[in-house]
């Protein structure tokens, strides 16, 4: 298996392992080394991977941070580690940290905070200054970043994806998650990997061999087929992205809803107050028995779900003739 690896520069670059075994060293940029025996845990996709982390340093009592809203696995986890979970809402209309709040969380029990860049659902893509920030109240706290990294190659307009391994002096603390769910669009398939020191890896490696000993070495090779990819297969994937994301944010405009344009991932968060809706779950169980087409209430995605009640996700990983379809759906019933 290829596992490949986002970097600033928007190069990727990549480790190679076999059958479960790690070949060769991996030379990632600006200076960062990662060691692919030690360093690189293979893991049953990301949701493993954040499972295996957080199950490995969480004692029972210690505290976790989560930025909300977030992906929906987060809490449970951390739950079932008998953690106690701190919230902080990303700030609307454009989704930006409040830093003094976020700094009020932190104290001598916080054992880690998980940040998710690019970020479901809202497809926000944090910044240098912000994860600067996060790292600056964790090295102050001692405590652990575990960053969600599964949408690294889907990032708009020039962007560029920075992976939480590139920022000084943070390697000692952070655990970086991806997988091939949505860089290969094969999100069944669960190979993800877990990159963290030597010493960190060990914890991750503590839980992983109890909860499934072992990844699917015949997946993780039909897997390095394809992940072996050339830069082309990546501008390809994003030009491909971007397209459906530009039709997509359209066609919700012209329909009347307000549509959070995303920096990043294949997902678009739109309000629907604007055509009359009020309340996510009861517009997203009417939306297929009146439209033909589904979507996710973002409430879902906050602890206090009357945040994201006029929210509701889209996505546009789909094929171009079922995307069309949606959207003439969409238009028969609203337009
Ligand atoms: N993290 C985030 C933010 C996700 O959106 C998803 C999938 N929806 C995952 C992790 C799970 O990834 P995997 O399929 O590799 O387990």
């Amino acid at each position: 298996m290829v596992v490949l690896l986002a970097q600033p520069d928007g190069g990727p670059c990549w480790v190679e392992v076999t059958d479960g075994e790690v070949e060769g060293a991996l030379a990632a940029g600006d200076g960062l080394e990662v060691e692919p025996d030690e360093e690189v845990t293979v893991t049953s996709g990301a949701t493993e991977g954040l499972c295996a982390t957080l199950l490995g340093i969480l004692e029972p009592g210690d505290e976790v941070i989560l930025i909300e809203p977030c992906f929906d696995s987060y809490a449970p986890i951390s739950a079932l580690a008998k953690a106690k979970i701190r919230y902080v809402s990303l700030k609307l209309p454009d989704f930006s940290l409040p830093r003094e709040e976020l700094a009020e969380h932190f104290n001598s029990k916080t054992k880690a905070i998980i940040i998710n860049t690019p970020h479901n659902p809202t497809g926000k893509v944090f910044t240098i200054e912000e994860l600067t920030f996060i790292a600056s109240l964790c090295e102050k706290y001692d405590a652990y970043i575990i960053s969600d990294e599964v949408y690294e190659h889907l990032v708009y307009d020039g962007r560029k994806h920075v992976t939480l391994l590139s920022v000084p002096g943070l390697k000692a603390r952070s655990f970086v998650i991806s997988s091939t769910a949505k860089t290969l669009s094969m999100t069944g398939w669960k190979q993800g990997w877990v990159l963290a020191a030597p010493k960190l890896s060990c914890a991750v490696r503590m839980s992983h061999q109890y909860i499934v000993f072992c990844g699917q070495s015949p997946l993780q090779k039909a897997v390095a087929f394809g992940i072996d990819a050339t830069d082309r297969y990546y501008a390809q994937l994003l030009a491909d992205y971007a397209r459906r994301r530009e039709w997509l944010c359209s066609a919700l405009q012209k329909l009347g809803f307000k549509v959070y344009v995303p920096e990043g991932t294949y997902y678009v968060l739109v309000d629907i107050t604007p055509l009359g809706f009020d309340d996510d779950l009861v517009f997203c169980r009417m939306l297929p028995e009146k439209a033909g087409v589904a979507a996710i209430p973002c409430s879902v995605f906050w602890n206090n779900r009357r945040r994201g009640r006029n929210l509701v996700r889209f996505c546009f990983c789909k094929k171009d003739e079922t995307l069309g379809e949606g959207i003439r759906r969409l238009k028969n019933w609203l337009g």
